[in-house]
C-alpha cells in the first residue's frame, strides 16, 4: 500500500551537484510555509497544482490563441503587445486569475505548453523507479537522492516513505529542509536521512518574522534536536544584502552553529543573485520581486573566513 502513497511533485532533476555531495537526482515537492522574497523557485511556494506561464514560448494570439476560447471561464484575453527576439510584433494573451480554478483546459489547448499546469501527483512506485534508474551516477560519484521543496516534509508521509526506500535500495539520503516543521517530522524521517542540507537564513527572529513571515525558534531548536539525536547537518546560509550579510550577523551564525558543531559537517554560503527573477512572471499572480545588488566575492570571502576561523569548513556555493 505504501506504494501508492502520493506526493504533489513539480520537478525531478537528475545530475544536480547543488544538493549535496557527488551527483545526485533531487526529487522537488510543491509547498511551503516561508515566503522568502528572494526564492529561486516561486513556483514551489504554493501547494496546489497551479497554472503557469512561460512566455518564451508563447506564439501568441493572432498566431495561435486556441487558449482564449478554451477557458470556460472567460479568464484569458488579449494582452500586451511586444517586440519579440526576432524583432516581430507579438500580442501575449493577458490571464486574469481572479476566477481561474486551476482547472487546466487552456494548458491542454496551448500545443506549444507556454500554459501548463505545474505540480503533478506522483506515487511513491512511480518516483522509485526513476530514482532507481539513476543509481549507477550516485555509485560513482558517491552522490544518491534529495528530497527538496518547497518543504518537502509539509508532505512527511510521501517523503519518509521515499527516504526509507531509497535506504532499503542502498541510496544515500539527504532531505532539503528550513526546518520549519514539526519535530515529529523530522523525528520520524532521521532514521532513513543520511544528511539533511538545513537553511539557516537569518538569526534575528523579529527580523525572520517581517521578512520572511514565520519567526525562527522553531528552525533553530529543530537543528539542535537533530543533533543531539545524531543526525548530519549540512547547513545553507543565503547571504542576503543588508538582511543577513553584516560581521555581527555572522558572530551570531557563529555562536549557533558552535552548539551544534559535532553535527555539522559542511557550511555552504550561497550569495544572492537575480537568476530566479524572470521565474514570478511565470506564476501569472503579479507579486512584487525582491531585487537587489549580489554581495562582493570580498564580501563573501570575509563571511567564509569567520566561519573558517572557529573550526568549520566553508564553502561558497
Ligand atoms: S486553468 Fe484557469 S485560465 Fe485556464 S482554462 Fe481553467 S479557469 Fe481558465
Ligand atoms: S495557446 Fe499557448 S501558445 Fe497559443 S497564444 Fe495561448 S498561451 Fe500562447
Amino acid at each position: 500500500m505504501t506504494n501508492e502513497i502520493t506526493g504533489k511533485t513539480y520537478d525531478i532533476q537528475g545530475f544536480s551537484v547543488q544538493d549535496g555531495p557527488g551527483v545526485r537526482t533531487t526529487v522537488f515537492l510543491k509547498g511551503c510555509p516561508l515566503r522568502c522574497p528572494w526564492c529561486h523557485s516561486p513556483e514551489s511556494q504554493r501547494f496546489n497544482t497551479e497554472l503557469n506561464w512561460m512566455s518564451i514560448r508563447c506564439l501568441g494570439i493572432d498566431a495561435c490563441g486556441y487558449c482564449v476560447n478554451a477557458c470556460p471561464k472567460g479568464c484569458i484575453t488579449r494582452g500586451e503587445t511586444t517586440i519579440n527576439a526576432l524583432g516581430d510584433s507579438i500580442t501575449f494573451p493577458a490571464v486574469d486569475k481572479t476566477n481561474c480554478d486551476e482547472c487546466g483546459l487552456c494548458a491542454k489547448a496551448c500545443k506549444a505548453t507556454a500554459l501548463y499546469m505545474c505540480g503533478t501527483d506522483m506515487t511513491i512506485a512511480e518516483v522509485m523507479r526513476r530514482l532507481t534508474h539513476d543509481k549507477p551516477f550516485y555509485e560513482t560519484s558517491g552522490g544518491g537522492v534529495t528530497v527538496s521543496g518547497g518543504e518537502c516534509l509539509s508532505q512527511p508521509d510521501f517523503t519518509i516513505e521515499l527516504l526509507r526506500q531509497c535506504k532499503e535500495n542502498g541510496i544515500n539520503t539527504a532531505v532539503d529542509t528550513t526546518g520549519f516543521v514539526p519535530w515529529s517530522a523530522i523525528e520520524r524521517a532521521l532514521p532513513y536521512t543520511d544528511m539533511f542540507l538545513y537553511d539557516l537564513k537569518c538569526m534575528d527572529s523579529a527580523m525572520h518574522k517581517q521578512v520572511i513571515g514565520v519567526p525562527n525558534e522553531l528552525i533553530l531548536e529543530n537543528a539542535q534536536k537533530i543533533a543531539e539525536h545524531g543526525g548530519k547537518l549540512w547547513i545553507r546560509i543565503p547571504v542576503m544584502p543588508m538582511f543577513n550579510d553584516s560581521r555581527e550577523h555572522f558572530d551570531k551564525y557563529g555562536e549557533f552553529l558552535t552548539t551544534v558543531k559535532d553535527a555539522v559537517i559542511n557550511i555552504q554560503l550561497l550569495p544572492y543573485h537575480k537568476m530566479g527573477i524572470s521565474k514570478y512572471d511565470r506564476l501569472l499572480t503579479n507579486e512584487q520581486v525582491f531585487v537587489a545588488e549580489p554581495p562582493s566575492d570580498a564580501l563573501m570571502e570575509e563571511r567564509k573566513a569567520q566561519l573558517e576561523a572557529r573550526g568549520f569548513t566553508v564553502r561558497i556555493h
